[in-house]
């Protein structure tokens, strides 16, 4: 299975290519046609297995493709750490350098100031710990209404580091329109649980 089969389109195939990536991983080959589709995915995949590009590259292809016009943010992705949101940012800066969407990050532990500037000028793709996401939501800086695609990564970790509630009150704000892509490294019954809350018929996709 190649990149090109999974009908990726050529801007990202381009970036894929130049990263130096030949062949997809098995979350990818796996998650990408099922993401394309629009439809919510459960996926159980740890950090290392390129799942990262497995929600990126689907999320990117769809905003060039559908565009909606606005300064709001149209896709979320939410994970446990600074050091995990920072390498996802990066991420989406390398595969969509062809396309011309806007990403930002923002996490906890830093000057929530710098942020509120940044974020004022508008962006595509949001990278977010919970934290510092509901902060700047009960400030009005960001709202969660134009959000058509939703990734919860690592929740597993989540839950362990005690995010369940912030979770939950991020999930609340959320269209109910909207493509979810779930990830979780292991899955006791506690997140399967919560992925039921979350997801609407979701495929299950395991490496
Ligand atoms: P992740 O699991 O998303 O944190 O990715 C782990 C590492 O694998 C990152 O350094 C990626 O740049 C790299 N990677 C992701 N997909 C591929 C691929 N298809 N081929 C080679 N490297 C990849």
């Amino acid at each position: 299975m190649s990149f090109k089969e999974l009908k990726l389109i050529d801007p990202l195939l381009k970036a894929i290519h130049e990263e130096g990536y030949e062949t997809p991983t098995p979350i990818q080959s796996q998650a990408i046609p099922v993401a394309l589709t629009g439809k919510d995915l459960l996926g159980c995949a740890q950090t290392g297995t390129g799942k990262s590009a497995a929600f990126i590259l689907p999320i990117l292809q769809h905003l060039v493709e559908h565009p909606v016009t606005g300064k709001n943010v149209k896709a979320l992705i939410l994970t446990p750490t600074r050091e995990l949101a920072i390498q996802i940012d990066q991420s989406i800066e390398v595969y969509g350098k062809f396309l011309p969407l806007k990403h930002q990050v923002v996490y906890g532990g830093v000057n929530i100031n710098t942020q509120i500037s940044a974020l004022r000028k508008g962006t595509d793709l949001l990278v977010a710990t919970p934290g510092r996401l509901l902060d700047l939501i009960n400030q009005r800086i960001i709202s969660l209404q134009t959000i058509s695609h939703f990734v919860l990564d690592e929740a597993d970790r989540m839950l362990d580091m005690g995010f369940i509630h912030d979770i939950k009150k991020v999930v609340a704000l959320l269209p109910q329109k909207r493509q979810t892509l779930f990830f979780s490294a292991t899955m006791p019954e506690e997140i399967a649980k919560l992925a039921n809350t979350i997801l609407r018929n979701p495929v299950k996709v395991e490496v």
